[in-house]
């Protein structure tokens, strides 16, 4: 018997959200029923919480799922023993999304060609997904607080609910019926279909699950089983029920620590960062338990965020059953447990890198960006630095070096790891900075991401070698290291010849006015005409960007221009420069010096007047060029 009907709408997003897991192609719909298990065993796992902290709770209901089938009414019926819900809690949790990214995630799935299976689960919309299979379903729950009633809600999964207060006495629990749709009947109509979706699915869920009188799910605590009774499928079967990933682990990590803490873990490295659209960045942590018991979902404690690709559960004997969650925090066995799994992960990594370098390149492709972070682990520094992956002037096709691997083709006497922000590959060939490496066969590490130069910077230096920024490296350093020899090396200048040259030098900079801090010869570039440098030599060029774009500042830096004597085009200015200092040619070149100069660097957002200049240069140049072709 009920009473009090009320009729609610569902919100607009809910009604989206149903409208796209309907219509699913891509989706395989029994997950249904993994996902109102997966429900029922957060409700027991809530109830027990309840239970462990409010020790005026008595309870002597049996925490278990049951889940049967109703040949009549054509039914499928998962019934709970867990915490219930009040009617304002139903209100809240089913009608409504509560995950801030649901939305966003509903457009994205429905623009997605991927399945939705593993995505509905990781956002928390897995409710809804019975609507795949039913047109109707009635949940029946009661609170396990004191005076609430027990509620009816039933909805068609078309636009709106209705509620109703039950007037029958229940315990607290909740029972979700799913009439099946026709054409589901013969997909789950019996309880040996039921059955089998659930060791599919389901088989780790920590409370027994009933089908029949018998208990399902056979494998509870994985982790604490002893390493060599387990299958390399178990592994896998319960990485799949903790991540939903379609894909098995790149890597599996079990083991158990005795001292200073006890505790038994399972680790897994995902193939791919399993945070597809990049707005799910808060879902990570390692499932903790404590005797078997789990005591908090996606502890943010046990692992730094750096290692926050690993999946994976931690089960100590160490902690007291009911610790509350806000203890976990800053308690000092916590932090016993991260750091030994730190290093463990950490060596795992090592094992890897050496073993089966292919699969670690997997790894880094997958899970650098956020591994990067780890720069700040000053006590793991060591390993983690080892663990770095980088392109490089002398890297071969795709495969990146390791710090080790630059150290081993370093020059005898070489105490330096040079680095240079850049573009692309490309881009780094054409680098003017990079020019005195490129001819004294000096390898440069090419980083393409601003968080690099953050950790190149913060770690400073490598076993016994320096960690420079090639932009800035020091001459004398480098001094030592022979140079190719170029062809057409231009004619060393006379005495004469190089105070022409300072004039020059001199004469560009009244050109060139505020724009630049100074111009001056430069005695490290070989091909380049010119190069610009930030004048006190603190900062690169592109940490100065990140820094701008950070305060918003989009002007053009004032930067010092280095000119390179020995270039032709320098060269010809300098014969200008002595029969005219005057010439509207110097004034020409010297702006275009430095605007492209600026292109490169990446500051030049307005190209207008470079075009025209390169146009008038083009013309003249063609014009002279007519000239001299007819005299021949
Ligand atoms: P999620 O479980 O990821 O939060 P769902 O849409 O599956 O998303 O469920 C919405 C909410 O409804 C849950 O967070 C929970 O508060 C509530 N709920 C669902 N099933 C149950 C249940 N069997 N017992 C108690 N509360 C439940």
């Amino acid at each position: 018997m009920t009473t009090q009907t009320e009729k609610f709408e569902f919100k607009a997003e809910v009604n989206q959200l149903l409208d796209i897991l309907v219509h699913s192609l891509y989706t395989n719909r029994e997950i249904f029923l993994r996902e109102i298990i997966s429900n029922a065993s957060d409700a027991l796992d809530k109830m027990r919480f309840a239970i462990n902290s409010e020790p005026d709770l008595n309870d002597e209901i049996e925490p278990e799922i049951t889940i049967s089938y109703n040949e009549e009414n054509k039914s499928v019926i998962v019934k709970d023993t867990g915490l219930g819900m009040t009617k304002e809690e139903v209100m809240a949790n089913i009608g409504t999304i509560a995950h801030s990214g649901s939305a966003e995630f509903v457009k994205q799935a429905a623009e997605s060609k991927e399945s939705l299976d593993s995505l509905i689960g990781r956002f928390g919309v897995g409710f809804y997904s019975i609507f795949m299979v039913s047109d109707k379903v009635i949940v029946r729950t009661k609170s396990y607080k004191d005076g609430e009633a027990a509620i009816q809600w039933v909805s068609d999964g078309k636009n709106s609910y209705e509620l109703s207060i039950l007037d029958e006495e229940l315990t607290h629990g909740t029972s979700i019926e799913i009439f099946l749709n026709e054409d589901m009947v013969e997909r789950f109509g019996s309880e040996g279909k039921l059955k089998d979706i659930v060791s599919k699915h389901s088989n780790f869920v920590s409370f027994p699950i009933m089908i029949g009188g018998e208990r399902v799910n056979t494998v509870t605590a994985l982790w604490r089983e002893p390493k060599f009774q387990i299958k390399q499928e178990q592994y896998e079967e319960f990485y799949k029920f903790l991540t939903y990933d379609s894909q098995p682990p790149i890597s599996t990590l079990h083991f158990s620590v005795d001292a200073p803490v006890q505790f038994n873990s399972l680790l897994f490295i995902p193939e791919k960062d399993l945070d597809i659209f990049g707005m799910d960045r808060d879902n990570w942590g390692l499932d903790l338990y404590v005797r078997r018991v789990l005591i908090e979902k996606q502890n943010k404690n046990l692992l730094p965020e750096y290692l926050s690709f690993i999946k994976g559960v931690v089960d100590t004997e160490d902690l007291p059953l009911n610790i509350s969650r806000e203890t976990l925090q800053d308690n000092l066995l916590i932090g016993k447990i991260s750091s030994t799994l730190t290093k463990q992960v950490l060596g795992q990594l090592e094992k890897i890198a050496k073993d089966d370098p292919e699969k670690y390149a997997q790894f880094w492709k997958a899970h650098s960006k956020i591994f990067k972070a780890g720069h700040m682990d000053f006590l793991n520094r060591d390993k983690y630095s080892k663990l770095l992956r980088f392109d490089s002037s002398k890297a071969e096709d795709e495969t990146l070096i390791a710090f080790d691997d630059y150290i081993e083709r370093a020059k005898e006497d070489q105490k330096e790891i040079y680095y240079s922000v850049v573009a692309s590959r490309e881009a780094a060939n054409l680098n003017p900075h990079l020019e005195i490496f490129r001819s004294k066969d000096i390898e440069v590490i090419y980083l393409y991401e601003p968080i690099d130069e953050f950790v190149m910077e913060s770690l400073r230096e490598y076993s016994e070698f320096t960690l420079v920024a090639a932009e800035y490296a020091d001459l004398e350093k480098l001094d030592k290291f022979e140079s190719a020899k170029k062809e057409n090396e231009a004619e060393p200048l006379s005495d004469e010849q190089e105070k022409d040259m300072e004039a020059l030098a001199a004469k560009m900079k009244e050109i060139l006015g505020e724009q630049v801090a100074e111009v001056k010869i430069s005695e490290r570039l070989s091909d380049s005409p010119c190069r610009l440098i930030n004048p006190d030599g603190a900062m690169t060029s592109s940490m100065e960007k990140i820094m701008k774009a950070m305060n918003k500042d989009n002007s053009i830096p004032t930067k010092t221009m280095e000119i390179n004597a020995d270039h032709p085009l320098l060269r010809s200015m300098l014969n200008i420069f002595k029969t005219n200092a005057d010439d509207e040619f110097i004034a020409l070149s010297s702006k275009q010096l430095l605007e492209s100069a600026l292109l490169l660097e990446g500051y030049l957002s307005d190209p207008h007047a470079l075009v025209g200049r390169i146009q008038n240069l083009l013309t003249k140049a063609g014009g002279w060029y007519a000239k001299l072709e007819e005299k021949d």
